[in-house]
């Protein structure tokens, strides 16, 4: 049990156990205060390997494990998760700086995710081919594909971590994860779950940066990698990777969202303002730009300002309920202050906030911003910011919208909002992302694939595609001479 101000200290876990590793350890201060929240290794290769050969032997046991056993392993190991959920959220809070509550939500799900995937480890199943001479048969069987590297970031730390350990664990691979240096501390927490649950091996955890990332990623004995993390490192990872190795990127990406004159305009105003500054938008699908029909623009972009200056901002240690907290990066801090400056600089009005709150607190704290009549030139308007902004820009030709959403790089996901039946299904066929939600702001559920488009990446989390990542298929040709 951690008590809420204990510092973690993170030991990489292999074999079912934990291990000091090399390397100058990494400190991670919690951003809302600057107080030290966790201490993680940064571990050179030769830990990687460590961890890498142990995924190796557990692989030989764990690929033949029944179903149904692999099945109780995760129901056991969410059950454990659910005894500390508040623990969980609060590492999360230290480290990553979104409030409590949202956390708790966060680790909530996480939990349904490991039975969701507990319950489709059961269902796997191939076919048989009739041949076309007597007396063979052809069986096609699903087999998973071996030792997974999982490399994650740090905006949804625990549950973007449980969608790869349980998509891979259920398809009866072993794992390997690499949390981000920012959010080691809830890694350390869930390993101590991982103990009481599964069996040595099948879950390990290295802890580092991006060194230990690529040397995890270029490990000739890992067979696969689910990579969720920045453009940036997705394309250094798929020019890296040695030999053929699976790979499958969840990335980054410029989100859009288009309201038409037919639109419940009350409804898109509360849609935007979830989407855009929960988790102070650093959500991979957060809305980024907004484009509006002439005949609502004026009674959105009012809402929406309205809307984004009645949210609360504080420490969400301290106030569990806040609806931002702290970002997680000085990085991302000072990037979406120069995407608000650029969108002055390039006209767009400032209709909220802009700036950081009024406090003497030393936190990465700023204001939720919404920047009006946004040039399309705008950084906001298709860079990623990461940040609590949002863009809004006005349109007249439905047409000349859903090309200007298409236009920036990526292609995760997409919103829509807007009562008329045409326009919807001209919305959601022309939208070329992997994810498009009409008249609602949630686009991810556990039970439907998810994943991108273009620069987004590839490959699906979530729903049996999720699992169907780790599998791999096997032809075998039987002659029985049975006629
Ligand atoms: P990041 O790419 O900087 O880091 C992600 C992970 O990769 C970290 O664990 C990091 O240590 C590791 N890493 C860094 N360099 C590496 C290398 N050369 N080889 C191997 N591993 C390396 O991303 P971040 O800042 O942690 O996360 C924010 C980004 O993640 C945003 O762009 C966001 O859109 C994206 N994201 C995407 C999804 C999705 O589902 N598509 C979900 C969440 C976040």
């Amino acid at each position: 049990m951690h008590h809420h101000t204990d510092v973690i200290t993170c030991r990489n876990f292999v074999d079912g156990d934990w291990r000091d590793a090399g390397g100058d350890p990494i400190d991670r201060h919690n951003p809302a205060t600057g107080d030290l929240a966790a201490v993680a290794p940064r571990s050179p290769s030769r830990d990687v390997d460590a961890a890498v050969r142990s995924a190796v032997r557990a692989f030989a046991t764990w690929r033949k494990t029944l179903p149904a056993e692999r099945a109780r392993h995760l129901h056991r190991l969410a059950e454990v998760c659910a005894t500390r959920v508040d623990e969980l959220a609060v590492s999360i809070t230290r480290e990553q700086g979104k409030p409590r509550n949202e956390a708790r939500g966060e680790v909530t799900k996480f939990v349904s995710a490991l039975h969701y995937y507990a319950e489709e480890a059961e269902r796997v199943s191939g076919r048989t081919i009739p041949n076309d001479t007597a007396g063979f048969l052809s069986i096609v069987q699903k087999e998973p594909v071996g030792p997974v590297a999982g490399i994650v970031p740090w905006n949804y730390p625990i549950e973007l971590t449980g969608w790869k350990l349980a998509g891979a664990t259920a398809a009866g691979c072993t794992i390997v994860l690499k949390p981000s240096e920012y959010t080691p501390g809830s890694a350390q927490l869930l390993s101590e779950c991982v103990a009481e649950a599964m069996p040595p091996g099948v879950v390990n955890i290295v802890y580092g940066d991006g060194e230990t990332g690529q040397a995890l990623a270029e490990h000739p004995d890992i067979a696969k990698i689910a990579f969720t993390g920045s453009m940036r490192t997705g394309q250094a990872i798929y020019r890296s990777v040695s030999g053929i190795t699976g790979l499958s990127l969840e990335l980054g990406g410029s989100c859009p969202m288009i309201v038409t004159d037919r639109a419940d305009v009350d409804a898109a105003i509360t849609g935007a303002t979830r989407r855009s500054f929960r988790n102070a938008g650093q959500i991979c699908i957060a809305i980024n730009r907004i484009y509006v029909q002439d005949g609502v623009y004026d009674e959105f972009v009012a809402g929406l300002a309205k809307a984004a200056d009645a949210l609360t901002v504080a420490d969400g240690l301290a106030e569990p309920d806040a609806d931002v907290g702290a970002m997680t990066m000085s990085e991302t801090y000072r990037r979406t202050l120069d995407h608000i400056a650029d969108a002055r600089a390039q006209g767009a009005r400032v209709v909220a906030g802009g700036e950081p709150p009024q406090s003497d607190s030393p936190g990465l704290f700023l204001r939720p911003t919404v920047v009006a009549d946004a040039p399309d030139e705008a950084l906001v308007m298709h860079e990623e910011t990461f940040g609590p902004l949002v863009g809004v820009a006005r349109f007249t030709e439905l047409g000349d919208a859903i090309t200007r959403a298409n236009g920036a790089p990526g292609g995760l996901a997409a919103y829509a909002y807007t009562t008329d039946t045409t326009e919807t299904f001209t919305l959601a066929g022309d939208l070329d992302f992997g994810n498009v939600a009409v008249n609602n702001v949630d686009a991810g559920i556990i039970n439907a694939p998810y994943g991108g488009r273009r620069e987004s990446g590839f490959g699906s989390e979530h729903g049996p595609e999720g699992l169907e990542n780790y599998l791999q298929l096997k032809h075998i040709r039987l002659r029985h001479n049975a006629q």
